[in-house]
C-alpha cells in the first residue's frame, strides 16, 4: 500500500450476519410495513423517507424491547474483534459507517469500538411513536436522500484524512457510491454483483479473516 489506509466498514449484513431493520419490523410493526420495504427496494421512495416511515409505526415504548431483541439475535460476522484488534495495531483509522439506528447499533458494537467510530442515523423517543433523526443526511453533491449518506461521509472524512487510501467494505446497494469512492472495495452478497455491474474492482471476503489476511498480503484489487 503506499499511502496509509482510511476503513469505512457497513454495519448490517457486514459487521452483522443478517440485516436487522427488516427483522425489527417483522418482530414490532403492526402488519402495513411490508409495501415500505418494497416501495424502498424499488427506488419508489428514498431510503431516508422509507426508513423514517417503517420506524414511525412502533411506539416509542419498545425501545429496550428492540435493544434487547437486536442483542440477542444478531450475530457478529467472524474475525471481527480480530479486524478491530488488527486496525488498532496498524494505527489505520476504522469508521462503521451504518444505515442503521443509534440505539441498536450502539449497543451490539459497546466495548469493541469508540462511540466516535460509529457514524449512523439518529432517534428520538419523547413523542408517542418512534422517530428517526438524520445527522448524517446528503450533502449538496448527493440527490439521493439517502439517510445516512455514504458518500457524504467519506467526503467529509477525506477532509481529515488527506492522501489517504480509502477501503471500503459491505454487502449491498446502499455502499455501491461508497465503493465508487475508495481505492480498495471488499464487498461480499449483492454488493459483488453491482461491482461487477459497474466494473469497480473489488476483494471478496466471507469473513473478517479475509480481509485481515488480503491487507497483510497486500492482496487487493484495486
Ligand atoms: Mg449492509
Ligand atoms: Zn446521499
Amino acid at each position: 500500500m503506499t499511502s496509509h489506509p482510511v476503513i469505512f466498514c457497513d454495519f448490517d449484513g457486514t459487521v452483522t450476519e443478517k440485516d436487522n431493520i427488516v427483522a425489527i419490523m417483522e418482530e414490532f410493526a403492526p402488519d402495513g410495513w411490508q409495501p415500505i420495504v418494497k416501495d424502498i427496494l424499488n427506488e419508489s421512495i428514498s431510503i431516508r423517507e422509507g426508513v423514517g416511515k417503517l420506524f414511525s409505526r412502533i411506539s416509542s415504548d419498545k425501545r429496550d424491547e428492540i435493544i434487547q431483541f437486536v442483542l440477542t439475535r444478531s450475530k457478529i460476522r467472524d474475525g471481527f474483534q480480530e479486524f478491530i484488534d488488527f486496525t488498532k495495531k496498524e494505527n489505520i483509522p476504522l469508521y462503521i459507517v451504518s444505515g442503521g439506528i443509534d440505539f441498536f447499533v450502539h449497543p451490539v458494537l459497546e466495548n469493541k469500538i469508540e462511540a466516535e467510530q460509529i457514524i449512523c442515523n439518529g432517534s428520538d423517543f419523547s413523542k408517542e411513536f418512534i422517530e428517526i433523526t438524520w445527522p448524517n443526511a446528503c450533502d449538496d453533491k448527493c440527490t439521493n436522500d439517502c439517510g445516512c449518506c455514504k458518500p457524504s461521509v467519506i467526503r467529509r472524512l477525506e477532509q481529515k484524512y488527506p492522501h489517504s487510501q480509502k477501503i471500503v467494505i459491505g454487502d449491498s446497494i446502499t455502499d455501491l457510491q461508497a465503493s465508487k469512492r475508495a481505492d480498495v472495495v471488499f464487498a461480499r452478497d449483492y454488493l459483488i454483483e453491482k461491482c461487477e455491474e459497474n466494473s469497480i474492482p473489488y476483494t471478496p471476503f466471507e469473513t473478517f479473516f479475509d480481509v485481515i489476511h488480503a491487507l497483510e498480503k497486500k492482496e487487493v484489487r484495486s
